[in-house]
């Protein structure tokens, strides 16, 4: 079973239902796309106890968690109290990624090369530490579950940075606890993710990609859950050698489980390589989304032994193999979408099927209307192409999407474009 309902759920459901071995996935709740790999079940992803009763049920041997919500709300520790393999942290372990602030103090014991900041639970403290300090291009995050990129403000003068400051505390926050912001210095370089797969005490390394945050062409406009991603990174374009990044992973790998919070599934770092050296910005505890579109066209073992062995500990250094070549995924979104704002859009079906062969067409926000597909997210869904070179793959991708109709629809056109001038 897997639970969620975005583009890297419909990756995953395709990658396990293609396996032999495999007779039945489960996708709890899905999209119109799982549809045609897997089975829906209409079960929402903040009710653990009917997940658990249906995983009892049903005898599920595998249960993979997509996004984080549910993981905040320990389906993990539930699953394995109750005696079934799930792949993923509990609800203390998956702090590292839902806080900031706990992610930052992680950062600084284990010597992780990260920016400086400052916290705080008041925003006048906030204000003044910024009037004070004069400080001018920052980065305001809000210390909370759930923001997708969107409690994060990159700030180029102390006029939005108050701005930014003001408005996160005026609104109610997610989760429980007094709202909290962090001043962050501003970093500058180009982003990577490098995904890793640890069982708690074992790490092994598994890519560097690159997402593509902003919604607009040149990294302009708000930032987004990612509008695309491509990979593998060679290590000049990560910055820094990937055993380096592994090191540091398996320190904090480490700490946490010093602290009795050890984790288990994807770990993932948010990397930017500044003139000083490469720093981390974040720890992600799930498959990134669009970065998930990547790694599952290119992953060349069986994603269902591999994930029960590291449910269970048992994983080895060996486990995961990538075919040779890049991926890419571009993400389709609708135009100006208000975060928040429900907006139906009716998908052209012929033009948003998947193909057997080819670049795939993994629905994001979409679900099933009478005889219609309706979309009512910002991301609607994710074209995602592999091919011998990263040119190639953009390539694919890029015809494929052309073809896919909605109203409004909207997609970056320079997803991976830095990498092939270099
Ligand atoms: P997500 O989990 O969706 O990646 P998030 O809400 O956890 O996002 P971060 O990953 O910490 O937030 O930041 C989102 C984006 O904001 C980063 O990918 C980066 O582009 C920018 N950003 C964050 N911190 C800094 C920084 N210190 N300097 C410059 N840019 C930053």
């Amino acid at each position: 079973m897997i639970i969620g309902f975005g583009s890297r759920e419909h990756a995953l459901a395709w990658r396990l239902a293609a396996i032999d071995g495999v007779d039945r996935v489960c996708v709890a709740p899905g999209n119109a796309g799982t549809r045609s790999v897997a089975e829906n079940v209409p079960i929402g992803l903040g009710d653990t106890d009917a997940l658990l009763a249906f995983a009892k049920h049903e005898n599920i041997d595998l249960t993979i968690v997509g996004p984080t919500s549910p993981l905040q709300s320990g389906v993990v520790d539930r699953f394995r109290a109750a005696g079934l393999c799930i792949l993923g942290p509990t609800k203390s372990a998956s702090l590292l990624e839902t806080s900031k602030a706990f992610s930052k103090s992680l950062m600084k014991s284990a010597g992780i090369p990260t920016a400086s900041w400052s916290a705080f639970e008041d925003s006048r403290d906030a204000c003044r530490h910024l009037r004070k300090q004069g400080i001018e291009s920052c980065v305001v995050k809000l210390d909370g579950p759930g923001t997708h990129g969107r409690g994060v403000v990159v700030c180029g003068s102390q006029e939005e940075a108050i701005s930014a400051v003001r408005s996160f505390f005026a609104k109610p926050i997610p989760g429980p606890g007094a709202p909290r912001v962090l001043i962050e210095e501003r970093l500058y370089g180009s982003e990577a993710s490098f995904f890793a797969l640890t069982d708690g005490r074992r790490l092994v390394p598994l890519m560097a990609t690159r997402d593509y945050k902003r919604r607009y062409d040149r990294d302009e406009g708000p930032n987004t859950g990612g509008m695309g991603a491509v990979g593998p990174l060679s290590e000049d374009d990560l910055g820094i050698a990937p055993g380096k990044v592994v090191e540091y992973l398996e320190r904090a790998a480490h700490e946490m489980r010093k602290s009795g919070r050890a984790l288990n599934g994807i770990i993932y770092a948010g990397l930017i390589a500044t003139a000083d050296g490469v720093r981390f910005l974040e720890f992600n505890l799930r498959f990134g989304n669009p970065e998930a579109l990547v790694l599952l066209p290119l992953l060349d073992c069986d994603l269902f032994t591999v994930s029960e062995a590291c449910a269970k500990g048992h994983l080895h250094d060996n486990s995961v193999r990538f075919s040779p070549g890049y991926a890419a995924a571009i993400m389709a979104t609708t135009q100006n979408y208000v975060p928040g704002e429900h907006r139906d859009v009716t998908l052209d079906g012929a033009s948003t099927e998947g193909t057997r062969a080819g670049p795939h067409v993994f629905h994001h926000g979409t679900y099933p209307l009478q005889t219609t597909t309706v979309a009512s997210r910002e991301r609607v869904l994710g074209v995602a192409g592999t091919d011998e070179t990263l040119a190639g793959a953009l390539g694919k991708v890029y015809s494929r999407i052309d073809q896919v109709r909605f109203a409004d629809i909207h997609y970056r056109r320079d997803i991976g474009a830095e990498l092939l001038q270099t």
